[in-house]
């Protein structure tokens, strides 16, 4: 008899999952259900965090692969933003085999990218796992760090 495959699908966002202690950060989802807010001192044209005049952000900031647009110094509109609030509840790193559909924030339900995620893992290194990469186009990571709204797909574990 074959084993009943059974998936649930969540709603939520993408975003860049960072840690102390890793390297960089792994793409993730959050389920919307999980998803709290709070509210930091930020640009509200760039998002552009605000730690003081003197560490005021001057221009596009480049961040790993991808530019982060940013207003140019003395241009900032600092003020309270919401923002949401991960919880390790709704939290997946992604991983094989799990089916995701990234929506585009402006144009409200047009699909950007639809497909099942894959993950290219590096050898063994000393003993060690490395990191895997993701085979994924390159628009991704923008979307991942504006935490585009998204669908999760993942089968259970058998
Ligand atoms: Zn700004």
């Amino acid at each position: 008899m074959a084993r009943a495959v059974t998936a649930k699908t969540m709603r939520g966002v993408v975003f860049i999952h960072a840690e102390t202690g890793t390297e960089g950060g792994w793409l993730a989802f959050q389920d919307a259900k999980h998803i709290g807010t709070r509210t930091e001192q930020r640009c509200r044209k760039c998002a552009a965090w605000w730690h003081g005049d003197e560490n005021e952000p001057d221009g596009d900031r480049r961040i790993g692969d991808f530019v982060m647009r940013s207003c140019k110094r003395g241009e900032h509109d600092v003020g309270p933003v919401e923002l949401p609030s991960w919880d390790y509840a709704g939290l997946y790193v992604l991983e094989d085999g799990d089916f995701l559909t990234i929506y585009d924030k402006d144009a409200l339900g047009a699909v950007l990218w639809t497909g099942e995620v894959a993950l290219v893992h590096p050898p063994m290194s000393d003993g060690m796992r490395t990191r895997p990469a993701y085979r994924v186009p390159a628009d991704f990571m923008r979307w991942f760090a504006l935490t585009y709204p998204a669908l999760l797909t993942r089968k259970a574990k058998a």
